[in-house]
């Protein structure tokens, strides 16, 4: 069998962005009150965008900086929902939906844990797929490395694939 036939298809997905004054944090298309946000050409929405190089690594199309250049003006100050929403457009061009995501945030402050499951439910929303079908923890790094000293945050994120028979595929 191809491997583009593959019933199932992985794809890990990881951002980083610095934090820094007078930026909004948002995070999985949410925004969550904190004195700093994260820098960046678009809204700098490292867990959707983790989440969109997992989904373009499934399918073996690169990731979201050759998709989405922030050389282009287009994209500056861009809502992150726009790439989910080409991503899983791309995916599907090829037949294949989301089965599942599973993420960790790596932040030191602010406190996640009241944003989970808002965060879960948009990701899921944007995904198409239950919120029973997202993941997401978050955690500190115990003051150690740049996510430890508040400098940034970063995030890991898996995907993965079903190939959905009712699509038509095109090889990839
Ligand atoms: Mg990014």
């Amino acid at each position: 069998m191809p491997d583009h036939e593959a019933e199932y298809r992985i794809g890990n997905g990881f951002d980083s962005h610095c934090l820094v004054e007078g930026r909004k944090l948002i995070l999985g298309g949410v925004t969550i009150p904190f004195e700093k946000g994260l820098e960046g050409h678009s809204d700098a929405d490292a867990l959707l965008h983790a989440v969109c190089d997992a989904i373009l690594g499934a399918l073996a199309m690169g990731d979201i900086g050759r998709h989405f250049p922030d050389t282009d003006e287009k994209w500056k100050g861009c809502d992150s929902a726009v790439f989910m929403r080409e991503s899983m457009r791309l995916a599907a061009e090829r037949g294949y939906c989301v089965s599942n995501v599973d993420a960790t945030i790596l932040a030191q402050r602010p406190k996640m844990a009241p944003y989970i499951d808002v965060m879960r439910e948009r990701i899921a929303a944007l995904l198409g797929v239950l919120p029973g079908c997202v993941g997401l923890k978050a955690k500190t790094m115990e003051g150690m490395g740049f996510v430890g000293r508040g400098e940034g945050i970063a995030i890991m994120a898996v995907v993965m694939m079903k190939r959905n028979s009712a699509m038509k595929s095109s090889p990839i």
